[in-house]
């Protein structure tokens, strides 16, 4: 298969972008879009075929739900049973990175939730991407557009770098905002357990409802698994540089250091250790160290508050093993 990427840079460019998506998508055909977390993979998310040609893009396993993209908030009520917490979280943060995983309705396929009794869903925030969900009139099913257990594409050539000659089109809307997955939280009547951290850090969800994080009822998030997000380079993640073997390495910072004498390669994420524009850039940056053949990557640790909860998760699961 050909893949075509579709540019969006000037209106005529991006109203063809979004027919072409739209008509690709109600036909059944996966199609890679941009959102303001990461790229997805989206597919009509009420159609069992086009969701499934997802799964085989990804080579991902059937164990792993999708997340479900809504075009407008009245799907809400149609895929989820939603509560009073969710609709307030919605309010707040809709359209924009938080995902809500709530109890299913029957519509929704049983590939789509893994057989869970819950469906995860989300409004993103990207205007191309809202646009082609609008034109498509379904909710779309959008996991990140990479091979299964690799770094999400934040970038069309990302998108490409993982799935080419796999899908039929890529709409490039640029590098994405956030750069990394959205926040995923099982929100009940009366508390909220955070299942992904990510662009919505605990701290503003907590406003909200009592965080529990062990009281998940059985509902897992299969991509917690221990390896993730995952560059080939083995990684580790260091408190400081002292002591760490530096022939062949490279480092990943995600603030300039004064010491930098004998990596082979360096990738500084922020001159201001400026945590939104680390998360940006975290995956690129990864991905370049990955593309120059060092022997290892050491990644600067950062403390877990606030977004740097979400981005010490990412570098936890690029440095699991197996
Ligand atoms: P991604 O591959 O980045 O789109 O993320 C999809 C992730 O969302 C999955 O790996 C799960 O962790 C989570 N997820 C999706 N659907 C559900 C669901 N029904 N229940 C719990 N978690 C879900
Ligand atoms: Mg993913």
């Amino acid at each position: 298969m050909k893949t075509a990427i579709l540019p969006t840079s000037d209106d005529a460019a991006l109203a063809t972008a979004v027919e072409r998506a739209a008509d690709a998508l109600v036909a059944g055909e996966p199609v890679a879009l941009p959102t303001e977390t990461v790229y997805g993979l989206a597919a009509d998310a009420l159609n069992p075929l086009a969701c499934a040609r997802v799964f085989e893009a990804k080579e991902r396993p059937l164990s792993d739900p999708l997340i479900v993209h809504l075009p407008d908030l009245d799907w809400l009520d149609r895929l989820a049973q939603s509560n009073v917490v969710a609709l307030r979280l919605a309010e707040r943060f809709w359209p924009g990175p938080l995902t809500l995983v709530l109890p299913r309705r029957s519509v929704v396929p049983d590939l789509v939730t893994a057989g869970q009794g819950t469906v995860a869903v989300r409004m993103s925030a990207h205007p191309v991407f809202r646009a082609v969900a609008l034109a498509a009139g379904t909710p779309l099913a959008a996991p990140s557009a990479n091979r299964f257990g690799r770094i999400s594409p934040t970038t069309a050539e990302h998108v490409l770098a993982e799935l080419d000659g796999r899908i039929g089109l890529v709409v490039d809307g640029g590098p994405c905002l956030h750069g990394i997955e959205s926040t995923i939280a099982l929100v009940g009547a009366d508390r909220i357990a955070i299942l992904r951290h990510g662009p919505i850090p605990a701290e503003e969800l907590a406003e909200f409802a009592p965080l529990n994080g062990s009281g998940r009822g059985g509902v897992t998030a299969p991509g917690s698994l221990k390896s993730h997000y995952a560059p080939a380079t083995p990684l580790d993640i260091v408190e400081d540089l002292s002591g760490a073997s530096r022939e062949n390495s490279g480092l990943l910072a995600w603030h300039p250091v004064s010491d930098e004498a004998g990596f082979a390669s360096i990738e500084v994420l922020s001159q201001t250790g400026d945590l939104r524009e680390v998360a940006a850039n975290l995956y690129a940056g990864m991905r370049r160290l990955d593309a120059r053949g060092l022997n290892r990557i050491l990644a600067l640790s950062m403390p877990g508050e606030g977004l740097g909860a979400a981005i010490m998760e990412r570098l936890q699961k690029a440095a699991a093993r197996g």
